[in-house]
């Protein structure tokens, strides 16, 4: 506790159309200064997340704190918890993640049926709460993710929303082994983990993407089926072809535009699941309201997931079933990260070292 600075480097945001500033001065939030059931994270490493670039740029229908220090895939070392903290499931010394839900209620009736991540007094990490983007953070003991020895700090950060978002998608597909699952966006950062999970779940997957190293990619981490979408004269049939003449049982659509959610309504079989998972601020889903129900169709929304999933999604990787692809950055360089991830030009994921 002793060694705790009184300041340190962040990354904040003061509005919409300022930039990114690093400073090394902003206060750390000392020992005797946190409340109960708040615990100070010594950060290691932070993922960098699409999300956050929603979060800089303020352009969801919710808005977000400023000023504001982003991020929420934070894998760090706890070095306080808050005094008269009761029952806390972890103490001083566990390395944990801080992922998109920093805290909720666990008491409204939306906690109690374990959606936590709707909840409607949610704190946001990196959004209505101050997130991973800095050297130490205030989080929460009840939501930080132990992560198991087995398991790297870099190679936990992205699995803390990356990849619970695409493992709790698939989790509540209901899939069964064997069953047939699309990932458009495949070889991208939620993508390849999730031709993982789908794998590790017995699924087998048909991957959609575009270009040579993205087709190694998906094939190598276990997609049966590769569909070029540049190449593909036609994407539905391509799908039925490769699966029986049926279609898929689910799809898993993580990409911002309207198109991939409603050609998912064409390539589903009979009583598909169509898993909506991304997040654009503005597309409407312009589902054909027929086929919906003269297939039998369900669209459902999965967004990230509970402590359960977090817990799940990180326990796969430990065991070696996912292995996320990055690279690694200092904080420094997070603008260059944002306007890299703004033209698409990131392969796997962004890990930011902040030791
Ligand atoms: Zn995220
Ligand atoms: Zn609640």
């Amino acid at each position: 506790m002793s060694n705790i600075p009184k300041t340190q480097k962040v990354a904040i945001v003061e509005s919409s159309t300022a930039p990114i500033h690093v400073v090394n001065d902003y206060p750390v939030k000392q020992p005797q200064d946190l409340a109960p059931g708040e615990c100070l994270v010594k950060m290691h490493c932070t993922g960098v997340c699409h999300t956050d670039l929603h979060a800089r740029k303020g352009d969801w229908p919710v808005k977000p704190k400023r000023p504001l220090i982003g991020g929420h895939e934070g894998v760090g070392e706890i070095v306080a918890i808050g005094e008269h903290t009761s029952q806390s499931p972890v103490k001083v010394g566990d390395r944990v993640g801080i992922k998109w839900l920093a805290d909720s209620c666990l008491d409204c009736e939306t906690c109690r049926k374990g959606l936590e991540q709707s909840c409607l007094n949610a704190k946001l990490s990196g959004y209505t709460v101050d997130g991973t983007f800095a050297q130490y953070v205030v989080s929460y003991v009840k939501h930080v993710t132990p992560i198991p020895d087995a398991l790297e700090s870099t190679e936990a950060a992205s699995i803390l929303c990356a990849g619970v978002t695409v493992y709790r998608a698939l989790k509540y597909s209901q899939t069964t082994i064997g069953d047939w699952v699309v990932l458009p966006g495949a070889g991208g950062g939620l993508g390849h983990l999730a031709v993982q999970y789908a794998k590790a779940m017995g699924l087998r997957v048909v991957a959609i993407d575009t270009g040579a190293d993205k087709k190694e990619l998906c094939l190598k981490l276990g997609a049966e089926v590769w569909i070029d979408f540049k190449e593909s004269k036609d994407i539905v049939k391509d799908i039925k072809d490769a699966t029986g003449g049926f279609g898929a049982h689910a799809a898993v659509v993580t990409t911002a535009s309207s198109s991939g959610y409603e050609q998912a309504i064409e390539y589903l079989r009979e009583g598909g699941k169509l898993m909506a998972v991304g997040l654009p601020g503005e597309a409407k889903l312009n589902a054909s309201i027929f086929f919906t129900v003269f297939k039998s169709i369900s669209i459902l929304g999965s967004y990230v997931g509970n402590r359960q999933d977090a817990r799940e999604a990180v326990d796969i990787a430990a065991r070696g079933q996912v292995k996320c692809y990055y690279s690694v950055k200092p904080l420094g360089a997070l603008s260059e990260v944002y306007e890299d991830l703004e033209k698409g030009k990131i392969a796997g994921r962004i890990v930011l070292n902040m030791e």
